[in-house]
């Protein structure tokens, strides 16, 4: 039996481009040393900004790289029903609700409130509504129509874990940014109430990626330091959903010669201008610095 499992989970919003091959590599890498397997895993549940032909070149890209992965790869938008279902289970134990707030009205909201956390690690961090929403009004609201976002209660779930959830921690086996290493305690307070699906897209980044770790068996999952604060909120959404905890191991993020982070609108740097520029996978694995 394989007893590590990792990851290389891209979104196809864009070609991928030196840190995207850093991150697979580094995954792909881990496996290997480990006799264990990467897999590979669409995350296209945002469809107004992924598409086909980016994901046709991520298999491209990859299988170029000299990368090979277990089929079939699973294709988050394929599996809508799952994320809906989870999120469903959250819904029926009162762990999330609806939030019909716009952007400016919660920074007015947190603008107001005395003893607001302010910015987080993830930028603005609401820390809920000082009072939930009645009844009456939240059915008004759906029958005219308005948007709305599912938050995750930090208070339902703090409520329904009791002393388990000041005691929520994650091993961290590579680094965070601010060098955590080992045990880590989990502090979702440093996200807030996060969305976890919106009225028109049925779920998140957060619920999918949670959801699909477990299912697929995730040991390990090996991925950049700019998700490490998601993995606090990771932790507790898999305690609340009753999944098995893998371990994490967050790498540093490449950046480029002016100590940018690379980006997807960085045209420059895609694994497919560098291939026409005439450089081979082992080049890329130097400069990638492996
Ligand atoms: N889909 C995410 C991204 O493109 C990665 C998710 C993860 O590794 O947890 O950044």
């Amino acid at each position: 039996m394989t007893r590590f499992i990792t990851r290389f989970a891209p979104s196809p919003t864009g070609r991928l481009h030196l840190g995207h091959a850093f991150s697979a590599l580094t995954a792909f890498d881990a496996a290997r040393e480990a006799g264990g397997v990467c897999l590979l895993r669409i995350e296209d549940i945002d469809q107004t900004r992924c598409t086909p032909a980016f994901e046709a070149a991520i298999f491209e890209d990859l299988a170029w790289l000299g990368l090979n992965w277990p089929q079939p790869v699973r294709r988050q938008s394929d599996h809508m029903d799952d994320y809906a279902r989870a999120l469903e289970r959250l819904a029926c134990e009162g762990l999330v609700y609806r939030c019909f707030k716009t952007r400016k009205e919660i920074a007015e909201e947190i603008g107001r409130a005395p003893h607001h956390p302010g910015e987080g690690p993830e930028g603005v961090v609401y820390p809920g509504p000082q009072a939930p929403l009645s009844e009456a009004e939240e059915a008004e609201r759906l029958a005219r129509g308005e948007p709305y976002a599912w938050r995750l209660s930090l208070n339902a779930s703090r409520d329904a874990l009791g002393a388990r959830y000041d005691a929520l921690s994650f091993i961290e086996e590579g680094e965070g940014p601010d060098g955590e290493h080992g045990v880590v305690t989990a502090r979702p307070d440093l996200l807030g109430d996060v969305i976890l699906a919106r009225k028109d897209v049925g779920t998140s980044y957060h619920m999918a990626c949670v959801h699909d770790d477990a299912l697929q068996g995730v040991t390990h999952v090996i991925r950049g330091q700019d998700l490490f604060f998601a993995t606090h909120v990771h932790r507790l959404l898999q305690a609340l959903l009753d999944l098995p905890v893998p371990v994490w191991r967050h790498h540093r993020l490449l950046t480029d010669a002016a100590g940018k982070r690379f980006a997807k609108r960085d045209r420059s740097e895609t694994l497919e201008a560098l291939r026409a520029a005439g450089l081979s996978p082992a080049d890329i694995r130097q400069r990638a610095g492996l």
